[in-house]
């Protein structure tokens, strides 16, 4: 495939965006201008609801169609050749060319239709005479390999455009991820633990077109460096279609052994939680992050009935957005399966909820009743938050 030196970038929802379509049409191709930056040089404009991608030097073609089809706002990624020339000849070419480089290693046992766009009319042939033409030049090439012609249900559809003073093959289109593109919708404070649901939460909020950010509690020697890493590698893998993350990681020990110390044991998860979100909350604020963002999914644990998860909405005034919400534990696996973060999602270290859990905790939690268990923190523990966000640490993962 390395004589491909194109890509036709097809977007869907974009394209509902009325006035504000080149404002998403031109961060879309920021996005891919970025993302390919490092593997050669690349030129990336957008023409009538287009956006083209041309390779000026020499590149890995497996490794950008990977990095390309993990950009939000994608819809599908079409490999294209270019016929310099308006001329048959060159169209016929080009579109030789194209099967080779396209089907070459495959075989070409399927069945093909052509079907040509004529943008610039000023072609002598019209659009069904160049369908037929090319189509009667592929057969004379291929079809002693198997390659034969259905109009009604072809597995192939090769796509002819003559658009200026160029023709344009493709014929595959290879899914991208879909949503809008980072950076057209704000952004939001996720809360990212090394589990398998809120990897998922950020990636599901980033592919609605929001830069994430993320704060990480981390409570050494309970957790491990091990517990931190992965939270890191999680992120990683999510930055590789979010963009880069700005992952704030707060050492939350002490603020830990306040609560333990000081508040009912079956009230502890809640407690915690309830300052999580304080604090993320604060993070988020300092960041221009209008949200913040958690895995939770109603029912799974404890701490995420609707009696638990009340309370700890009642400890923010931000909107707090649950993405995984509604799923069920098996859609959230088959999720982080398909875009990467299980394996590391199930290493087996232990986060800080899972050390300081009771045997019984509450799962209707009352908002008076957590009220008077907190009132015993008063005095002890705002030291300790604010100490814990002023001396939160910042790790770029990208
Ligand atoms: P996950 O799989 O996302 O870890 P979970 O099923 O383990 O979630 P909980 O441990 O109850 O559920 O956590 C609920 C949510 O609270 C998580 O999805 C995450 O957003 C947040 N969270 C939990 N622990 C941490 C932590 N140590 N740091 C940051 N956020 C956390
Ligand atoms: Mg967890």
């Amino acid at each position: 495939m390395n004589n491909i030196k194109m890509f036709l970038v097809r977007y869907a929802e974009i394209g509902t965006k009325g006035k504000n379509r080149y404002v998403f049409e031109d961060i879309l191709c920021k996005r891919i201008r970025r993302r390919l930056e490092p593997m050669g040089e690349f030129k990336v404009w957008r023409d009538f609801g287009r956006i083209y991608i041309e390779a000026l030097s020499d590149y890995d073609y497996d490794e950008a169609v990977e990095k390309l089809t993990k950009i939000f706002g994608i819809v599908g990624l079409c490999p294209v050749t270019v016929a310099d020339e308006l001329t048959y000849d060159a169209l016929r070419d080009a579109t030789l060319q194209h099967f080779e480089d396209t089907c070459g290693d495959k075989g070409y046992d399927f069945s093909f239709k052509v079907h040509t766009r004529r943008i610039n009319k000023n072609f002598p042939m019209n659009s069904m005479e160049i369908d037929m033409e090319i189509g009667h030049d592929l057969l004379e090439k291929f079809e002693g390999e198997g390659l034969h012609v259905d109009v009604h249900k072809p597995d192939v559809m090769v796509e002819v455009e003559l658009r200026g003073e160029n023709g344009y093959v493709y014929s595959k289109i290879i899914p991208g991820p879909g949503g809008l593109p980072v950076g057209t919708n704000g952004k939001a404070m996720s809360l990212l633990s090394g589990g398998i649901d809120s990897p998922v939460a950020t990636y599901m909020i980033a592919k609605r077109g929001v830069e994430m950010e993320a704060v990480y509690f981390n409570s050494p020697p309970y957790t491990s460096a091990r517990a931190l890493e992965k939270v890191q590698n999680l992120g990683t893998i999510v930055s590789q279609y979010a963009g880069p993350i700005k992952l704030h990681i707060v050492n939350f020990t002490d603020i830990q052994l306040c609560i333990y110390d000081n508040c009912p044991h079956d009230q502890l998860t809640i407690i915690m939680k309830r300052i999580f979100f304080q604090i993320a909350e604060r993070l988020a604020k300092e960041n221009d992050c209008d949200a913040i963002v958690t895995g939770e999914s109603i029912g799974q644990v404890s701490s995420q009935t609707m009696q638990s998860l009340a309370v700890i909405d009642a400890a923010v005034t931000c909107p707090v957005y649950r993405p995984v919400i509604g799923m069920d534990k098996q859609e959230i696996v088959e999720y982080s399966q398909r875009i990467g973060t299980f394996e590391t999602s199930i290493e087996p270290y232990e986060d800080c909820c899972t050390i300081f859990v009771d045997k019984h905790p509450v799962t209707k939690p009352k908002m008076k009743s957590i009220e008077k268990s907190e009132s015993h923190l008063v005095g002890k523990v705002e030291e300790l938050i604010d100490k814990a966000v002023e001396t939160a640490e910042v790790v770029w993962l990208k």
